[in-house]
């Protein structure tokens, strides 16, 4: 995986080059997500492949829905009177330790996932990209003469 800084302009307008930014195959799409780099929100359109159209939209179900399932779990067992609302003892030792994989497993869902490292007025940069994606975006800005 590679890193990749890209104007604004083209970020947000998804004006890339058609390949993959996950494996460099060719696009089948470009995606539109809003990243965040501390308190920046930036629009990227992001060109995928088909195997890779769900990069984020996989990520995001299951951080959310390990979230819901957590409290689901938490909540149906207070109302079925498993404990009473104050958890105390074996079930909120229980939850914290599930609520610690749950973190991690989102922390490491969200690290390798293409994102946002640097954000200035002119560029951003983006991290996890493949370096095909990385390495032909470069060789397209520094196209002058084409005599080569
Ligand atoms: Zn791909």
């Amino acid at each position: 995986m590679a890193n990749v800084r890209l104007s604004r302009s083209e970020a947000e307008q998804g004006d890339l080059l058609p390949l993959c930014a996950r494996c460099g195959s060719p696009a089948k799409l470009v995606k539109d997500r809003k990243l965040s780099w501390k308190k920046e929100r930036v629009s990227v359109r992001i060109p995928l492949c088909s195997a890779h159209q769900y990069h984020w939209l996989w990520r995001d179900w299951l951080k959310g829905g390990g979230l819901a399932a957590l409290l689901f779990v938490y909540f149906a067992g207070w109302l079925i009177g498993l404990y009473p609302i104050r958890v105390g003892g074996f079930a909120c030792l229980s939850f914290l330790i599930v609520g610690f994989f749950w973190f991690i497993i989102a922390l490491i869902l969200d690290r390798s996932a293409i994102r946002l490292i640097d954000v200035t007025s002119q560029s951003i940069t983006l991290t996890n990209v493949c370096s095909e994606f990385g390495e032909a975006l470069q060789s397209e800005d520094k196209k002058g003469p084409k005599d080569e």
